[in-house]
């Protein structure tokens, strides 16, 4: 059977989502972005309408609302702005569901608990200066110490950087294994911004996501406890491919939002231009563009909903998600192009919103897998290079 419906509970997210989106982050928009600085009264908007942690068990501070809903909630957002859903892909996409996932009882307590709740903020750090698809080529480390563990490095791209009060951050604890490049070396650490030797700084500068705080982390002999190593040494590659499979998905559905608002913007502005003495509109290839649009929006939002119907039966859905994340991305850049290309001179320029939709959709044919890395990785599957694990569950039993 297949049911093409939305639950109330869903239909109640994605209309908050939507109404927050109107109030809270298209009004000043423009003027975030041009000053490039992320709005202060966003986060404590999305804490209070619960956007922080809806997707969370009760137990564990959220709402217990599923994957269709964090997606609809990502569209409604990135209709606003993408650096507004690139919150929840952060906080939730690629750090809550994986703490939920395999942290122990008393991490989820302490971390993930407060975040979901909305009290901190929190983001992942995988990326560094000289390694981002390549992730084996990290050269954090993380030296066992005593109790603990002394880490040292530096995180670059990282977005919430200096807003997040803690950092999902992977290092190498095995260096044989570094040096080898097996990823089995890897491991995972929940790391507190009060930790004596962290610092961060923002990047300045950015093409798009220009309303969002994008920066570096540096860790400099950073003692941390370990209590706060995820699961256990050496599944750390792991984890981090987990944080991809739900952050890409955030991006998906989000992307989703992104051509929607194209579409809208086209809609409005080719019923009041006219050329011609007709309004753009009437014009066959004009017409051509927003069809496009509208097919885009359409194919990608199945895609995304048939990886979210996967996650919510706890089924693996690497494939799905990566093929979802890679079409809506590349749909939400033509379609932002073709949105430009509407408006004539006037999309050419900051009086409309289209010129930033069209810098904001270049950023997610870059993060969460490049557009090169999940085309590699639909080849792989098709040509079985890579083994679809479909009918695996994809929350592993952690032992703690
Ligand atoms: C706005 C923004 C926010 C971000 N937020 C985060 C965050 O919160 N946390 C985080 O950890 N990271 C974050 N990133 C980093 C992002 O995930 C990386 O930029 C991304 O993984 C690509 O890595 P790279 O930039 O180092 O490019 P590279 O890996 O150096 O790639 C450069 C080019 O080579 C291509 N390429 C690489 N390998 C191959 C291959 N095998 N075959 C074919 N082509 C290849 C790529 O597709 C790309 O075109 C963010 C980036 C941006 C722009």
């Amino acid at each position: 059977m297949i049911d093409f419906s939305f639950t109330d509970n869903q239909l109640a997210v994605r209309d908050m989502a939507r109404q927050l989106a109107q109030k809270a982050i298209i009004p000043g928009i423009a003027e975030f972005d041009r000053a490039g600085k992320l709005n202060p009264d966003l986060l404590p908007a999305l804490a209070r309408a619960n956007l922080l942690g809806f997707c969370i068990p009760e137990e564990y501070g959220g709402l217990g609302m599923d994957y269709i809903s964090l997606g609809l909630a990502c569209e409604e957002l990135e209709y606003g702005d993408t650096s507004a859903r690139v919150i929840l892909s952060v906080h939730i996409g690629l750090f809550s569901l994986p703490i939920l996932t395999w942290a122990s009882e008393e991490q989820k307590q302490k971390y993930l608990v407060p975040a979901a709740r909305g009290e901190k903020t929190a983001t992942f750090g995988l990326t560094e200066p000289a390694a981002g698809s390549d992730a084996v080529g990290i050269q954090c480390t993380a030296a066992k110490d005593g109790g603990g563990y002394i880490l040292n490095g530096e995180k670059m791209w990282i977005s919430l950087a200096d807003v997040a009060d803690y950092f999902l951050v992977f290092a190498w604890t095995d260096l044989d294994k570094k040096k080898k490049r097996d990823h089995t070396g890897i491991s995972a650490f929940i790391v507190e911004r009060a930790f004596d030797g962290v610092s961060t700084g923002t990047i300045h500068g950015k093409l798009g996501v220009r309303a969002g705080n994008t920066g570096y982390i540096a860790f400099q002999d950073v003692r941390v406890p370990r209590e706060n190593l995820v699961y256990k040494e050496g599944a750390g590659f792991k984890i981090a491919m987990f944080c991809l499979d739900q952050g890409r998905y955030t991006v998906a559905a989000g992307s989703c939002g992104l051509i929607r608002a194209c579409r809208d913007a086209c809609v409005t502005y080719s019923g009041e231009r006219k050329t011609f003495e007709k309004y753009i509109k009437e014009h066959q290839l004009v017409k051509q563009m927003i069809a496009n649009m509208e097919a885009g929006y359409r194919y990608s939002s199945y895609l995304w909903m048939h990886a979210g119907w996967l996650k919510n039966q706890s089924l693996r859905s690497t494939r799905e998600t990566s093929l979802a994340k890679w079409v809506a991305c590349r749909e939400a850049e033509a379609a932002a192009a073709n949105a430009v290309q509407v408006f004539g001179a006037y999309g050419f320029s900051d009086e409309y919103p289209v010129e930033r939709f069209y810098r904001n959709a270049k950023g997610a044919s870059i993060y969460e897998g490049t557009r090169e890395i999940h085309t590699l990785m639909q080849a792989d599957y098709v040509l079985g290079f890579r083994q679809d694990k479909a009918l695996e569950r994809d929350l592993p039993k952690v032992e703690q």
